[in-house]
């Protein structure tokens, strides 16, 4: 293969994953032209270009040094380990990207007393995963034959052809819409990049490299929150212990009011609503949970 000087990421072309790794892509400072074929999008800035394809297909690229980096569902990433990458070069999750969130679970029909996988022993299970649920399965010494499907596995079961599904959920809609019911969890999955286990060793790994930290840049400040909160000194330690992890909260005064602080505290997740009450509780009052737009250390 021809050595390149631009970088290539493959990305998908249409589906789930697409719009928020445009996005993501475009926060770390890379913009791009849309060829009219859309298969390949020049970048306008940095030397980083996209190709732009089914998601089954992105571990392949890499693998064949077509792309250097990928964005792509870990489910598919993992799969293809097992699977189809077998002879290759080893694949590497470079950085959980926080999209594209969704569990590879088992399905079964909902009038099942699910307790344990030793229950799918015998059963045939349906799925556009084998490998992953082959392992799955080898690793609890069960024996049942997969079905490999490429589409609409969750209908398996009402036609007859599969005693059991595992296929990708996210809210759990489309299994009660077939009268299954998640019995067990495979794998947590959210959209990652992928790449060669070892960076490459001309200007593309350096490269790499600063991509690297501007998408950590971009994710920790996209999951920060900033908590601003009063409390009287009384109840400041007891608000403290239940602040969501993070480093020292600053403490300021409260004019007029010698007894309150105003505290503020950097969070490096969400902060939920229980939460907020909880701290509340603890004699916390006039809480705000605000985003983190930039945040240079
Ligand atoms: P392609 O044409 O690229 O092959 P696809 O139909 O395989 O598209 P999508 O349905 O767009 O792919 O899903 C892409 C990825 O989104 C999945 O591999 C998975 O990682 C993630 N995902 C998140 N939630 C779901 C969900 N409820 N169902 C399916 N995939 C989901
Ligand atoms: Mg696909």
């Amino acid at each position: 293969m021809k050595p390149r000087d631009r970088l290539r990421i493959a990305m998908q072309k249409s589906g789930r994953l697409t719009e928020p790794a445009l996005e993501l892509l475009n926060r770390c400072g890379l913009t791009f032209r849309q060829s009219r074929d859309k298969l390949f999008c020049f970048g306008e800035g940095e030397p980083v270009d996209l190709l732009l394809v089914r998601d089954d297909d992105i571990p392949g690229l890499i693998a064949q040094g077509v792309c250097d980096l990928g964005i792509v569902g870990r489910n598919v990433l993992n799969e293809y380990r097992l699977t189809g990458g077998l002879a290759g070069p080893a694949l590497a999750e470079w950085r959980p990207l926080g999209f594209g969130r969704c569990r590879l679970s088992v399905a079964v029909p909902q009038e099942l007393d699910y307790r344990d996988a030793s229950q799918l022993q015998g059963q045939r299970i349906a799925t556009s995963y084998p490998g992953l649920l082959g392992e799955w399965l080898r690793e609890r010494g069960v024996d049942a034959s997969v079905v490999t499907l490429a589409g609409s596995v969750e209908i398996a079961p009402r036609l007859g052809t599969a005693d059991a599904i595992c296929d990708l959920v996210q809210s759990g809609g489309t299994l009660v819409a077939n009268q299954l019911r998640e019995a067990d969890v495979l794998l947590e999955s959210e959209a990652v990049l992928a790449g060669p286990q070892a960076l490459p060793s001309d200007e593309r790994g350096d490269m790499i490299e600063l991509l690297l930290k501007r998408l950590d840049g971009v994710i920790q400040v996209r999951e920060s929150r900033l908590l601003l909160l009063q409390t009287s000194r009384g109840a400041l330690d007891a608000v403290i212990r239940l602040l969501p992890g993070g480093p020292q909260p600053t403490l300021l005064p409260v004019a007029g009011q010698p007894d309150q602080l105003m505290l503020q505290a950097l969070c490096a997740g969400e902060v939920s609503w229980r939460q907020l009450e909880e701290i509340k509780k603890a004699g916390a009052r006039e809480m705000f949970v605000l985003p983190v737009e930039k945040m240079l250390a």
